[in-house]
């Protein structure tokens, strides 16, 4: 079944690599294979229909987009470094090789993982590295909408989860029922309207498209 819910960010991350400043870093970190554009794009689309959002300046919206960009990629690099130190290692829960695979009824639209914020209760916490049960449960900040460790897996074009062997209890109790009602409601589908997610891809490049710091006069 084709997934609805689901974008290939891969175009957009072609173009926005194409016709950002070079040397604009976090364009760069953004472009990158597994950064969850699709998911802050969707996230700046739940943001609109918030007050404090909709009172806010369009220099005020356009600073914070940018800050809260900049916050996830920093985050996204560190997880990624993480990733690659751990990628010979045996992390996570004893069941970890049990949980390899995603339950079947999982489509990877990542709306589970569409919170700011959950229960920090991790199987192993002495493997988290420091700070990101914090950021688990407080999420990365205001104006954030889904979990800091939420990444697009741009082969299947669906959601991954950047932890998935050290993943909370939680997520992994996460069940079919659960998925079906998020499936099935009608607000994630409206925000992932491809006519809507483009308009907001288009306000970041144009905001984005800035001259790094050092060149500005
Ligand atoms: S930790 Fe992983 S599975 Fe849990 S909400 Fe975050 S991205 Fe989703």
């Amino acid at each position: 079944m084709e997934n609805r819910k689901l974008f290939d960010s891969n175009r957009l991350k072609r173009v926005l690599k194409r016709k950002c400043a070079p040397g604009n870093t976090t364009a760069k970190v953004l472009c990158q294979p597994g950064f969850p554009l699709y998911y802050m794009l969707r996230n700046l689309g739940w943001l609109k229909s918030e007050k404090w959002w909709a009172s806010l300046s369009l220099r005020a919206k356009r600073v914070n987009a940018i800050r809260m960009l900049a916050r996830r990629g920093a985050l996204f690099r560190q997880v990624k470094e993480w990733r690659q130190i751990n990628k010979n290692e045996q992390i996570g829960a004893p069941d970890a090789a049990d949980n390899a695979g995603v339950p079947d009824y999982c489509n990877k639209c990542g709306l589970c993982c569409e919170v700011a914020s959950g229960m920090a209760d991790f199987p192993c916490p002495e493997q988290m590295p420091p700070g990101w049960k914090h950021l688990f449960s407080n999420g990365l900040g205001r104006g954030h909408r889904f979990c800091p460790f939420l990444w697009e897996d741009n082969c299947s074009r669906g959601g991954m989860c950047s932890i998935y062997p050290l993943r909370s209890n939680p997520c992994r109790l996460f069940g079919a029922d659960e998925c079906d009602f998020f499936w099935k409601s009608k607000e994630p589908l409206e925000l992932s309207s491809r006519t809507k997610i483009l308009k907001k891809a288009r306000w970041l490049t144009k905001h984005l498209n800035l001259r790094p710091a050092w060149e500005r006069p």
